[in-house]
């Protein structure tokens, strides 16, 4: 594939994909497309599915129908794909998983220098200039402990985006923190995705959906019930699910 090629191809292609857990079917029949360069939304209740689709995505989960390929990846088991996948996605959970015996410097370098056998050096003027790109470069030399939780959270963005993934994916990035602590968050999210940054966003901030999201997907009970433009999805909502999350959130 040429460069340009690659750019035109979809970043995320699912094709009536289905998870299931033992008997439970986890995640029914989705289709999904994204885009490079989009950002997406996804939204729903407690227990729809979102993380577990956003999982499936970063190839910690394995899909039993259906298709999946991810950063040109066709995923089906193989050891192999799994690798390739996990190392063309950056993800960002609710708690930070930072190492806690590591400084926020470390916590940048490592997986540089473990998975892409990046120099030290390098590593570290790559983990630098992403810690000021996140607007935290002078917490370097600190342990995550004595870090805020917007400033932990902000490390493994910036941790993330030190292997230069494909695509980022978070989930719920901000629902374990202080309310003061949100915005500074959500502020570093708006900066990348305004910078072009392919992001796939599990998150109840609908003012962050409102600003820069290119759509929302909404998901109820393992399914996707509606995929929409911010403004469609926020005034009018097809689904009387949907309708009734919006009812509750804002
Ligand atoms: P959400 O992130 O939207 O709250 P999840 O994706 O975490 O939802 O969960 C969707 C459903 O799948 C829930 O009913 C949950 O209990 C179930 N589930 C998630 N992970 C597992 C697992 N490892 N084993 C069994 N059931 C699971
Ligand atoms: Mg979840």
């Amino acid at each position: 594939m040429t460069s340009s090629q690659q750019e035109a191809t979809p970043i995320i292609r699912a094709n009536k994909m289905n998870k299931f857990f033992g008997v439970f079917h986890a995640l029914k029949d989705i289709d999904l497309t994204v885009a490079r360069g989009e950002t997406v939304v996804l939204c729903g209740p407690s227990g729809s599915g979102k993380s577990t689709l956003i999982r499936c995505l970063n190839a910690l989960e394995n899909h039993q129908k259906g298709e999946l390929e991810v950063a040109g990846v066709q995923l089906t088991g193989k050891r192999r794909e799994i690798d390739m996948v996990r190392r063309k996605t950056g993800m960002v959970f609710q708690s930070f998983n930072l190492f806690p015996h590591m400084t926020v410097l470390e916590n940048c370098m490592i997986a540089q220098m473990r998975v892409k056998k990046t120099s030290k050096e390098d590593a570290r003027k790559v983990a630098e200039r992403f810690l000021a790109r996140v607007h935290i470069p002078e917490q370097a030399g600190k342990y995550p402990a004595q870090l805020s939780g917007g400033q932990q959270q902000r490390v493994a963005i910036a941790r993330a985006l030190c292997m230069s993934p494909e695509v980022m994916l978070f989930d719920e990035p901000t629902s374990a923190l202080d309310p003061e602590m949100v915005r500074e968050v959500l502020e570093t999210m708006v900066e990348l995705a305004r910078e072009g940054s392919t992001m796939i966003c599990v998150t109840h901030e609908m003012n962050f959906a409102r600003k820069v999201a290119n759509k929302v997907v909404f998901m109820d009970q393992g399914s996707i019930l509606e995929i929409a433009k911010p403004d469609d999805f926020f005034t009018n909502p097809q689904h009387e699910r949907a309708k009734e999350f919006l009812a509750q959130i804002l």
